[in-house]
């Protein structure tokens, strides 16, 4: 029996950590997927306060963990399935069968990456297709790729693979974009960088690899054929929320919280990118945590 089970191992689940472990709770993280969650998939995190040169995105959620383990948190690699209410608290059945109860529960699951549903998405993924530059572009040394999107992830993804590609892309949709202006500014004076504005990807097209990206216009239609060996995917985030089905109601998959991350349902936490909220940053995140950790502890004691 775990006082808290935290679901996520990313800036929100390992802050809720330190707070809970502080607490002398015994807490539990599971994590389906990378330790560490999206920011352990970002090259440089420029905007998290104390770094005033940046911080390595895998190195910062290591220094996460470790600092959550000193406090006694255990961690273990299993997707949730479900959670149901039992007479003892809560159960949490895994997609390998096992079982969990806990008096409590934060979710801290984040979101994955959107794909773009088009023909040879699918068929290229590890083969050209990627959704995380600092994972695959060093396999693009020299080559032509293209980044897809207008937010943050895009620009920064562009810029991470303009010092190792020879040529990179970025196809937006629309001229206007959602990325702060620092880094557009950045972006817009790399040599290496070309703009491919109001274009959006029809098909993914290749034999054994992929070699090329066919764009269309999305004012007058026409469609052109960009060679390039790599496309890297960063349209958004998109909540995988489906274990909630029939025990916590969402919006759009995100969680809806009051401001000490409660949900609907008594002893259930959400904290970090799952929450309804605007600002999905590090330091969100990891203020979301803190307030969790905190309000379980609280609830706990009564
Ligand atoms: P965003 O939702 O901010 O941006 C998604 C981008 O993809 C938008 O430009 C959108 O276009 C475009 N897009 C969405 N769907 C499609 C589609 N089907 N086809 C083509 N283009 C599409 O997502 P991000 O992943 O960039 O960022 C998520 C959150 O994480 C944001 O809050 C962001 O600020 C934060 N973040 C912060 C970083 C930082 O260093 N501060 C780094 C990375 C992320 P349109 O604009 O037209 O809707």
């Amino acid at each position: 029996m775990y006082d808290v089970i935290i679901i996520g191992s990313g800036a929100a689940g390992f802050s809720a950590a330190i707070y809970t472990g502080r607490a002398k709770l015994k807490t539990l993280i599971l994590e389906k997927g990378v330790i560490g969650g999206n920011t352990a998939q970002t090259d440089l995190i420029d905007n998290y306060p104390g770094f005033p040169f940046g911080v390595n995105g895998v190195d910062l959620m290591e220094d996460f963990r470790k600092q959550a383990e000193r406090f006694g948190t255990e961690i273990e690699m299993d997707e949730v399935a479900s959670i149901e209410e039992v007479a003892e608290g809560k159960k949490i059945i895994t997609s390998s069968g096992k079982e969990y109860l806990t008096r409590a529960i934060i979710i801290a699951v984040g979101a994955k990456r959107r794909e773009l549903g088009v023909l040879g998405e699918d068929e290229f993924i590890g083969r050209g297709v990627s959704y995380c530059a600092t994972c695959d572009g060093a396999f693009f040394g020299n080559a032509k790729v293209a980044v897809i999107g207008g937010g943050d992830s895009a620009v920064k993804e562009a810029l991470y693979l303009a010092d190792i590609a020879d040529k990179v892309y970025l196809v937006h949709r629309r001229e206007g974009f959602r990325a702060n202006q620092t880094a557009i500014d950045k972006m817009k004076v790399t040599n290496n960088i070309e703009l491919k504005l109001n274009k959006v990807v029809s098909s993914i097209k290749g034999d054994s690899l992929m070699e090329s990206l066919v764009l269309k216009d999305v004012n007058t239609g026409q469609e052109e054929d960009l060679s390039v060996e790599g496309v890297f995917v960063s349209i958004g985030l998109v909540p995988a929320t489906e274990f909630l089905a029939g025990f916590l109601e969402t919006v759009d998959g995100y969680i809806p919280t009051n401001e000490n991350m409660e949900t609907a349902v008594p002893g259930v936490y959400a904290a970090g990118d799952i929450r309804v909220k605007t600002a999905r940053q590090v330091a969100t995140a990891v203020g979301d945590g803190v307030v969790a950790g905190m309000a379980v502890t609280e609830y706990l004691k009564e």
